[in-house]
């Protein structure tokens, strides 16, 4: 089981007060912690920090500047080809509720959307919402159709996804990686999917659209928007080391242009541009930017992968934190695969030795194969919630439920519908795993 770890966790560790010391933090999926120079770089913004775009001070541009480059060290991470398509929100919740109601006025009557059965409520609720609870109000009947998954192999059903998209399916929207099976479905073909629907789009396309839920899959995966060809994609700094309250949404830069902003207010206008009779919209990025941003947030956000970088050793030439300088995409490959082999030998890890455990079960991907860096199982006449809290009495953090991943929960026909799930970030270790797969044996009265 012994391998060559593709980085110092020691050296990474050593920026996360709040890891180690008594506390196996295995809830990652859930969120991350923050490591001890960006919660620095905040208390050290606070009393520097202006607003932006709103005011003419030394502060206020320093800010705004700052600010502004967060969205282009952001478009860089994620290979986008520059910050208009970038818009910033709280959270993927909200950038998928985003391109929902953008898109509410292009919906016709008889349009469908596809999605899967394995989709975070964030990626599933808003199109259930949209074709039961808001176009009927509208007097417009459009259907969400769910693919399935195989409940032996976690695997998405990619014939019946492929048999439910048509010439009427507007939107393919799929996760990039199951918060709950693990599974990173094949993006690829799905494009290939979309792009054979023969759906016509507003603006002449002939293509269904597609959204990645990248919420589970940018914490340890490159993302590179353009090779996948998404034409939108969401995700959350709160689940890759950075604060809560910003969440990001990729859309291509002619879908932004053509769509109506989704909040109306104060600097998504253009200077000058409100009368009784006319408003006009500021230009891209900020056409998505209504009302005082989550400024700090942001900065401090861009500023966690720069340290990222770092913390895994992927540039020894230089230190990328508080540097201002475009990042290669090289740079982002080489961090992102450390960080993902690093965390793949941890959740192998931890599927191998959980199959030691009688009775428990871990759902979708089976072991050997690549997942998110998450292990959720049931064990035989346990409740999942009792073992979560038995493995918190022991110091390790777990999450029991259905993870909002409620549908892919019934859908396997687990009763009550929970499991227990723990996950991996790149500052845990061999041991915490080991210690986790302890007390579920533990928690189960069963030594592994
Ligand atoms: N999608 C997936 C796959 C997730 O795991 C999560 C959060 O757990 C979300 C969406 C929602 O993210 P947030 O709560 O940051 O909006």
């Amino acid at each position: 089981m012994d391998e060559t770890p593709t980085l110092d966790v020691e050296r990474v560790r050593a920026s996360f007060d709040f890891v180690g010391r008594g506390r196996i933090a295995t809830n990652n999926a859930a969120s991350t912690q923050l490591p001890r120079e960006l919660l620095q770089l905040y208390a050290e913004l606070v009393p520097q920090y202006e607003n932006v775009h709103r005011g003419q001070s030394d502060a206020s541009a320093l800010t705004t500047a700052r600010f502004e480059a967060s969205y282009d060290t952001i478009a860089q991470w994620i290979c986008a080809p520059n910050r208009r398509t970038i818009s910033i929100h709280r959270k993927t919740t909200e950038a998928i509720n985003l391109v929902m109601y953008t898109l509410l006025t292009e919906f016709r009557d008889g349009d469908n959307v596809v999605t899967t059965m394995m989709e975070h409520n964030s990626d599933y609720v808003p199109w259930y919402a949209l074709c039961r609870e808001i176009l009927p109000r509208f007097g417009r009947t459009v259907e969400c159709r769910i693919a399935r998954f195989d409940h032996e192999s976690g695997e998405l059903d990619l014939g019946h996804l492929a048999s439910l998209v048509d010439d009427r399916t507007k939107l393919v929207c799929c996760t990039g990686a199951s918060n709950f099976l693990g599974t990173k479905p094949p993006l690829a073909d799905i494009r290939r999917i979309a792009d054979g629907s023969g759906y016509r789009q507003p603006n002449g396309e002939i293509c269904s659209r597609l959204l990645v839920d990248a919420a589970q899959l940018m914490p340890s995966a490159l993302i590179d928007v353009r090779a996948m060809d998404v034409d939108y994609l969401a995700f959350s700094f709160h689940k890759f080391i950075a604060p809560l309250g910003v969440g990001v949404l990729y859309a291509k830069e002619h879908l932004r242009e053509d769509s109506l902003p989704f909040l109306y207010g104060g600097d998504m206008i253009a200077e000058g541009m409100v009368t009784p009779d006319h408003v006009g919209y500021n230009v891209l990025p900020w056409k998505y930017s209504a009302g005082t941003p989550n400024i700090l947030g942001v900065i401090v956000s861009a500023q966690a992968m720069r340290l990222a970088i770092d913390l895994v050793g992927a540039d020894p030439s230089k230190t990328w934190f508080r540097s201002a300088d475009p990042i290669p995409r090289r740079i982002v490959g080489s961090t992102m695969s450390r960080i993902g082999d690093y965390t793949a030998s941890l959740t192998r890890r931890a599927v191998s030795s959980l199959t030691r455990v009688p009775g428990l079960r871990i759902h979708g991907v089976p072991a050997g194969v690549a997942r998110a860096p998450l292990v959720a199982f049931t064990v035989d006449g346990h409740d999942p919630f009792e073992i979560a809290r038995a493995l918190n009495d022991r110091g390790v953090e777990s999450r029991a439920g259905c993870h909002c991943a409620t549908l892919a929960h019934h859908d396997l026909g687990l009763d009550p519908p929970a499991s227990c799930r723990i996950s991996f970030s790149f500052y845990n270790t061999a041991e915490d795993v080991d210690r986790a797969v302890e007390a579920v044996g533990q928690a189960v009265s069963v030594p592994v």
